[in-house]
């Protein structure tokens, strides 16, 4: 479109103005960020007002609803309490129509959006300026030939979006947005923590919130942890401090790793997991995995 505009008006020997440039795109937050929501569950929650208003029998679970998803395993993962509680990779959840519907409409790591006009208007004007700053030839023409390009440009553009609208308007809402997806999904999330599947990373457990809290307490109470009294906030700084030796690591945010969990399917457990991005520990778990690629070569030779 760009070079259809600039032929005519510019001449035919703009051709080759734009061989070198390359129009990328971002995708939008995926589905599994929407959906699995560790930190929420295991995180970011009040301990003490959890434990206090917790109780096993007026778990959600125990609605008709979900009778058919408890199961037995979750009995013998947390002996101590007795009540069966959800933990499913059952189709009643993953055949949600609606969910469904948004991974059918798209690749399923873009969420298929309503074509907002006005807005991809603003983002090309954006990418024109830097177009018309960046390419020499274009950066030369005087500037009321760069501002009588973009109008032109702009208006084409707008053309064939309307163009699109009314051939497309089906598509009028994005799905994430819509009230009847977002009631559900907060339903779901709310309720239920939806983790990976050891081995089959792209198929969701879904796994009762209060159950895999209670189980992740039952593992922290085991001879290999040690409860200390010490707030968030300093075990930052301590490990910050003890970080701070290695001076060739990158500022980190101030952030604790927290716990994950990925449901082992044959063996009706959990892993637990944490995690390693975005927390004050990243830059040397990065460094660390670092030396450990360079010294793989050494323990190969030596095992052969
Ligand atoms: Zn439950
Ligand atoms: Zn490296």
């Amino acid at each position: 479109m760009i070079n259809e505009v600039l032929a005519r008006i510019v001449g035919d020997d703009t051709t080759t103005w734009l061989e070198r440039t390359v129009i990328g795109w971002t995708y939008n937050s995926n589905i599994a960020s929407r959906l699995c929501r560790p930190a929420e569950v295991l995180c970011d929650f009040d301990v003490a007002q959890w434990m206090e208003a917790y109780d096993p029998g007026q778990c959600p679970c125990r609605s008709r609803r979900y009778m058919d998803m408890c199961t037995q395993a979750s009995i013998e993962l947390l002996q101590c309490e007795g009540q069966m509680h959800v933990i499913t990779l059952d189709s009643s959840i993953t055949d949600n129509p609606l969910l469904q519907g948004i991974i059918k409409a798209g690749l399923n790591h873009i969420p298929c959006m309503s074509l907002d006009i006005e807005e991809v208007q603003n983002e090309l004007g954006v990418f024109l300026d830097k177009l018309m700053a960046e390419v020499m030839e274009l950066w030369e023409l005087t500037a009321s030939t760069q501002s009588f390009l973009q109008r032109l440009i702009l208006k084409k553009a707008k053309t064939k979006m309307i163009k699109y609208t009314e051939q497309h308007q089906h598509v009028s809402v994005e799905p994430f947005e819509h009230p009847a997806v977002k009631r559900e999904v907060e339903f779901l999330t709310g309720r239920f923590l939806i983790c990976p599947t050891d081995k089959a990373p792209n198929t969701p457990t879904v796994v009762c919130k209060n159950f895999i809290r209670k189980l992740a307490f039952q593992r922290l109470t085991r001879p290999e942890f040690v409860s200390v009294a010490t707030s968030p906030a300093s075990a930052i700084a301590r490990i910050q401090g003890e970080l701070s030796a290695l001076h060739v690591l990158p500022n980190a945010p101030a952030a604790l790793p927290f716990l994950m969990a990925v449901f082992k399917a044959q063996k009706r457990t959990f892993r637990w997991i944490t995690n390693t991005a975005e927390t004050v520990v990243s830059p040397a778990a990065e460094l660390c995995a670092c030396l450990l690629r360079f010294l793989l070569p050494l323990v190969q030779t030596f095992c052969e």
